[in-house]
């Protein structure tokens, strides 16, 4: 979920909820120069559309979440949780753009990596085949023989019993 606003002067804000994190990137471009703010939040799922709010100094961001809503200042180029409800006179809101792909730079990807890992359960296949054939190969050797003159175990393929010598049948 990614929203984005053009907030007029160079400025441009993306706002993401992945997971129960919260990101804001307030971009700010100047001639020649360009300036990005940005500030992970963990406000939990939004249970609504953020609100940006145009004010007099600086912008306020609402995110409703956990059934209330947060305020985010976007003022002097920096970002801040707010406290308390901000003075909502004379704000201005500001469109918001609903975009379908989250921004390129995302590193919110991790929580991707989980789910790659299930293919090492796979990888593991082999693993639980090589064991069935050492039970294959323990089970086709042959029972234990043992001489019959001092009963020491000898190998089937044995023709005299390495200890006493006595011939084997
Ligand atoms: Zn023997």
């Amino acid at each position: 979920m990614t929203y984005v606003a053009d907030l007029g002067q160079g400025q441009s804000l993306a706002i993401d909820n992945i997971g129960t994190q919260t990101t804001i990137t307030w971009e700010i471009k100047t001639a020649g120069s360009q300036q990005s703010q940005q500030m992970s939040l963990s406000l939990g799922k939004w249970s609504a559309s953020p609100i940006i709010y145009r004010m007099t100094h600086g912008f306020v961001l609402q995110i409703e979440s956990n059934q209330r809503p947060y305020y985010v200042r976007l003022q002097s180029n920096s970002i801040s949780l707010l406290s308390e409800v901000p003075l909502m006179l004379g704000a201005e809101e500001v469109p918001l753009r609903y975009v379908a792909s989250s921004s390129p730079k995302m590193p919110e990807m991790k929580p991707l990596e989980p789910l790659r890992m299930g293919k090492m359960t796979m990888r593991m296949e082999p693993m639980e085949m090589s064991m069935g054939n050492m039970n294959v190969s323990t089970s086709s050797s042959s029972t234990p023989h043992f001489c019959s003159q001092c009963g020491n175990k000898v190998k089937e393929s044995d023709r005299f019993c390495s200890q006493c010598g006595n011939k084997l049948s």
